[in-house]
């Protein structure tokens, strides 16, 4: 019956005519329609290329390639994920940079005096480096499979306590507590080894740790969720509204409060989900419940801030981020942003350093330029200007509304508005890079990462240490030895380690000092480094003895390094502070979405929303991609990183079909948790 109402369609498919002897008409148009569909949506011109990883040079103006499709502000892991799948889809991408020599923002690497550092890539989940997980199959799509990962052996992570005087009668006295990977059906083995270090036997522990830990669980399925609502149109976004809302729920809670809510009180998910009682004030008094909190802040250095203030949902992305595993480079972190940003030369696209963006140009509403200036030669460098159809602005909301807006901007007024926003900058931190003497292996260094803590009662630690760093160590400090990490080291750089040790550090304590030059900041400041340095230099030689005559060299970075060499915003590195602020639906407009209210202008905040991680950021500059691209473009994105993503489950199971492959990869695209 169909057939027989089907309109006359014989003149459109006359050059078809002998098929038409075999198939009726109809089926022929929906074959011509399928085909013509498949051909636009597999068009996807980053297919076959090859990327040659060439480092970004210095800006000036001959560098800037013409007829500019987009311009991108910034080449962390944001700008750089951005401008990568950008110039795939076929655009001239720039990408500017301020820092004089180096591209990746917080995933740069430096040398001083024959040594090297990572800077803000310690470690990552070992699915980034595994291209038969999300994570890492779009890093393999954007690196063209040349940015390789090694996971890192079990426990990837100790936490160090000071010795405890108020332990329970009778109860273990560690100091020390190991993290090792746990996929879903280990998680109890990771909790019971815990509660066994704490305080054997007891099940109504273990039972409430499973809480904890599902928890985590819930928050990293949500962040997924999460992500949806940024692709998909408005009215679809019913099919994920009761996972976001628990995200949101769940990030209105503080830690601390959780904690009580779990261990003090009992509290199931469900009753949790309802409410959240308030923990009273003070120390904790149970001995035994003061240790299990103390022990499961283990990942407050990765968001940094202090369990009465931050978000539940940073610490649940957090557990579940590293709850599998983790991994690093193989190589220096430098190279991630170096062969993401190379993709962009072969689309006529640039990326290019020391060019510090003034101000983002907006004419009649729309965004349409940039101005530029060479960051080496300082404010009195000239300006130049540069347009694009798109601006993507890949550094914080806080540097785009301070710096880089103009002042009479509607979103810069409303930005200033306490009415209409109320999140807060993160904090800054205290860095200690340090060149040690001798092969890692033949020290013995660890190959974990290191975690201190000065007390068991956390927040009153960073209360004190907020008020006096110079008179009390800093609370948490992170101690690793990249050099037992990355497989290259000993053939790139044989005979030293080095060690960085990472602390919480405010700028107000700096701020005196701000606009001064890098070396030139007087005696004053250099005192103060040195009170600050020595905590670290101590809590390195109580935690690694061997290196204590071994340390030949080493430099402290402050808030106002940040500031220097990251453009932070009052050194707020990690952008958006993790306090229970950042998923009020209020502030959905300054961190959760791309899309801003100027035409043609994207900002890749939605980073924050995920994570304040590299992977958070890759995402986040993903979704920036996607909103430049529109429904179409975005369409195409999906489907070339879906053939791609196939090819690798394929690799990794060979009896598997193609059509299987797919299904998979597509399954896999739309419903695994954010974090692993
Ligand atoms: C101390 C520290 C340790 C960390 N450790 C880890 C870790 O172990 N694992 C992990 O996954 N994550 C870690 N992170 C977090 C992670 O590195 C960041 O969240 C992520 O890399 C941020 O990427 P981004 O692109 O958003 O921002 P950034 O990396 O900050 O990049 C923004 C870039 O914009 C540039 N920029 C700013 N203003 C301008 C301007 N006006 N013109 C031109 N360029 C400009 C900056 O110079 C910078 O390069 C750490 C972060 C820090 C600070």
């Amino acid at each position: 019956m169909l057939f027989l109402t089907m309109p006359p369609i014989g003149p459109l498919i006359s050059p078809l005519a002998p098929i038409t002897l075999i198939l009726p008409h109809w089926t022929i148009l929906l074959l011509f329609v399928f085909a013509t569909f498949y051909l636009w949506l597999s068009y996807w011109p980053g297919k076959n290329v090859k990327v040659a990883p060439i480092r970004a040079s210095p800006f000036s103006p001959d560098k800037v390639p013409k007829n500019l499709d987009t311009i991108v502000i910034g080449s962390g892991s944001g700008g750089s994920s951005c401008s990568n799948i950008l110039a795939q889809s076929g655009q001239r991408v720039l990408l500017l940079e301020q820092h004089e020599e180096r591209t990746g923002g917080c995933t740069h690497t430096f040398r001083i005096n024959g040594c090297e550092w990572d800077t803000g890539l310690h470690y990552t989940s070992e699915g980034m480096g595994l291209p038969t997980h999300r994570a890492g199959a779009l890093l393999k799509f954007m690196t063209k499979g040349k940015q390789e990962w090694k996971r890192l052996d079990d426990p990837y992570d100790q936490i160090i306590f000071p010795s405890d005087s108020l332990v329970g009668e009778g109860k273990p006295n560690n100091a020390s507590y190991d993290f090792n990977s746990a996929t879903p059906p280990d998680a109890p083995t990771l909790v019971r080894d815990l509660v066994e270090r704490i305080d054997p036997g007891n099940e109504y522990l273990i039972k409430q740790f499973e809480v904890w830990m599902n928890l985590a669980t819930i928050i990293n399925k949500s962040f997924t969720a999460l992500g949806w609502t940024r692709i998909l149109p408005k009215f679809l976004h019913f099919i994920v509204r009761k996972r976001v809302d628990q995200l949101y729920k769940l990030a209105s809670y503080t830690v601390r409060d959780v904690q009580y809510a779990v261990f003090n009180e009992g509290y199931s998910i469900e009753r949790l989900l309802d409410k959240c009682p308030t923990c009273p004030d003070g120390p904790e008094p149970d001995p035994v419940l003061r240790r299990v909190k103390a022990v499961l802040n283990h990942p407050i250095g990765d968001y940094a801030v202090q369990p009465r203030v931050a978000t539940f949902a940073a610490q649940g992305i957090t557990m579940a981020h590293y709850m599998e595993g983790a991994s690093y480079t193989v190589g220096p972190t430098q190279n991630i942003s170096i062969r993401m940003s190379s993709m962009l030369r072969n689309f006529g696209g640039e990326a290019l350093c020391d060019a510090t963006v003034e101000q983002i140009i907006i004419e009649k509403g729309r965004a349409v330029g940039v101005l530029v200036r060479n960051t080496s030669a300082g404010k009195e460098g000239t300006i130049t200007e540069i347009r694009a159809r798109n601006i993507v602005c890949a550094t914080s909301v806080f540097n785009l509304h301070h710096k880089l807006l103009p002042k009479d901007h509607p979103s810069v007024k409303d930005f200033f508005d306490p009415t209409l926003r109320t999140i807060q900058e993160s904090n800054g931190h205290v860095f200690l890079f340090c060149k040690i003497k001798g092969d890692a292996k033949d020290l013995g260094l660890p190959t974990h990462n290191l975690w201190y803590f000065n007390s068991y009662d956390i927040d009153e630690a960073f209360d004190k240490y907020y008020v006096d760093p110079v008179t009390h160590r800093p609370p948490t400090c992170y101690i690793g030895f990249p050099c037992t990490k990355d497989p290259t080291w000993p053939t790139r750089l044989p005979g030293i380690s080095n060690a960085i040790l990472i602390s919480d550090g405010l700028y107000d304590w700096f701020e005196k000092w701000h606009g001064t030059q890098v070396h030139e900041r007087g005696a004053d400041y250099e005192i103060f480094k040195d009170q600050l340095a020595k905590h670290l230099l101590d809590i390195l030689y109580e935690t690694v003895p061997q290196v204590k005559e071994r340390v030949e060299y080493w430099t402290l970075g402050t808030p106002l390094t940040e500031v220097s060499y990251l453009a932070s915003f009052h050194a707020a590195s990690y952008g958006t502070k993790c306090d229970t602020n950042i998923f009020k639906r209020l502030n959905d407009r300054w961190t959760t979405t791309p899309h801003t209210c100027i035409p043609v202008f994207i900002w890749r905040e939605a980073m924050r929303c995920f994570l304040p991680a590299v992977c958070g950021a890759m995402y986040g500059g993903i979704l920036g991609a996607s909103a430049v691209l529109g429904y179409t473009g975005s369409l195409r994105l999906v489907f070339a990183f879906l053939s791609d993503f196939a090819r690798s489950l394929q690799e990794e199971n060979p009896k598997m079909s193609k059509i299987e492959a797919y299904i998979k990869a597509l399954y896999k695209f739309g419903t695994e948790p954010v974090a692993n």
